[in-house]
């Protein structure tokens, strides 16, 4: 993840705010400063306040202080992830679907048998479009998404992180139906977190599992009392190390599905769609060349690509450009992608794909 056009990606991702981290929230201080404005603020936010303030109560046993942090980061406005807006991945977004927007939306048919599964496993390389399809199925499902990095749990949040979790699903119930999202979750669920001497991380794990499987039992026991169908809450969880994750955890991600490099006609759609707003020269037969040279490219390799090609046509100006109008810059070529593409190159090589592959025959879930 240390390239230059990952970083990118990053950075824009952040400048978007599209990335909410739970994790990472700076710190408790920072949030009750966040929470003070939100009180000074207007009524609207007031009463989502209030709102908030209500759902607390009603959380028992957990740390009010990392309920609130995750409430906050679970209301912040994000920009929305729709379906349209992944290339391709026709299949994971039948299969997401089926697993969460469907039992979501229509949680009264999806019960007894038909009830859904609580864990979901995006696995594939880096840049596929994981993270994408992950909020977009909180999106298109209406639920809330709570997102967390295992690392700031295993680094940042250390020692307190089990609190952390705790809370998490207990508002995650609290604000049902939601999604929980978990990325690189082979370093929360890994072989090793749970051995050898490093008992906080155990302990980590040992309370991830605790609460989700209350998770599911819950769900598959009852139907509550006011015949409501139990609150609906997965676990969708992502990683480019998949056959590091532990089996038993590995086990109750009953659907596991591969996220692959794109295909030509992704790598198509996605360069359309990149190209929409942006003037350019590419006829059909340029397109057709510009996806056979991305051959290997991911998702995001793909966007950095564009991304450095489209400052072609300003950069070869310099200074001048200060003094040019807008329609007077030349349009985007396929020269200029294929200039960029001498410094932008596919970030997943062919032996990391095949392991991909093999692990995808023997623990994926097809269709
Ligand atoms: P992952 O979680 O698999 O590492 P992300 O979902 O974070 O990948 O994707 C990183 C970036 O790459 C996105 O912000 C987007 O710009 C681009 N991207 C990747 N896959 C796609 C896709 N299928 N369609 C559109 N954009 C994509």
């Amino acid at each position: 993840k240390q390239d230059k056009h990952e970083k990118i990606d990053k950075q824009d991702r952040q400048n978007k705010k599209i990335d909410v981290e739970v994790g990472v929230l700076d710190d408790k201080k920072e949030a009750v400063v966040e929470n003070d404005n939100t009180n000074n603020n207007d009524n609207i936010e007031e009463s989502e306040e209030d709102a908030d303030e209500k759902l607390l109560s009603k959380i028992k046993g957990v740390d009010l202080k990392f309920a609130k942090n995750i409430l906050i980061e679970s209301n912040r406005d994000q920009d929305k992830v729709y379906w349209d807006d992944i290339a391709g991945l026709e299949q994971a977004k039948e299969s997401l679907m089926e697993t969460v927007v469907y039992p979501f939306l229509r949680p009264d048919l999806f019960i007894g048998l038909r009830e859904p599964v609580s864990g979901m496993l995006l696995f594939g390389p880096p840049g596929t479009g994981k993270t994408m399809l992950a909020r977009a199925a909180a999106t298109e499902s209406n639920s809330t998404f709570f997102s967390i990095q295992s690392s700031s749990l295993t680094s940042k949040w250390y020692g307190e992180s089990e609190k952390l979790v705790r809370a998490l699903f207990q508002v995650a119930k609290a604000k049902a139906p939601s999604i929980i999202f978990v990325d690189e979750i082979d370093s929360l669920l890994g072989k090793r977190s749970g051995d050898g001497d490093d008992d906080t991380s155990r302990r980590l794990k040992n309370e991830f599992l605790v609460q989700w499987s209350d998770l599911s039992k819950a769900a598959a026991g009852r139907i509550d009392d006011d015949n409501e169908p139990p609150a609906r809450v997965l676990v969708l969880a992502a990683t480019n190390l998949p056959w590091a994750v532990d089996e038993a955890a590995r086990r109750r991600f009953v659907r596991r599905q591969y996220i692959p490099l794109p295909e030509p006609e992704t790598r198509l759609a996605h360069f359309k769609k990149l190209l929409n707003n942006t003037k350019n020269s590419l006829s059909d037969e340029d397109m057709k060349e510009l996806v056979e040279l991305t051959e290997g490219y991911s998702g995001s390799d793909i966007t950095s690509l564009a991304k450095d090609a489209a400052i072609w046509p300003i950069r070869e100006l310099g200074s001048k450009m200060l003094a040019l109008k807008e329609i007077e810059i030349r349009p985007m070529s396929l020269d200029d992608f294929k200039h960029s593409m001498k410094n932008i190159r596919p970030s997943v090589n062919r032996e990391g794909l095949a392991k991909f592959e093999e692990w995808a025959k023997e623990f994926g879930s097809s269709g």
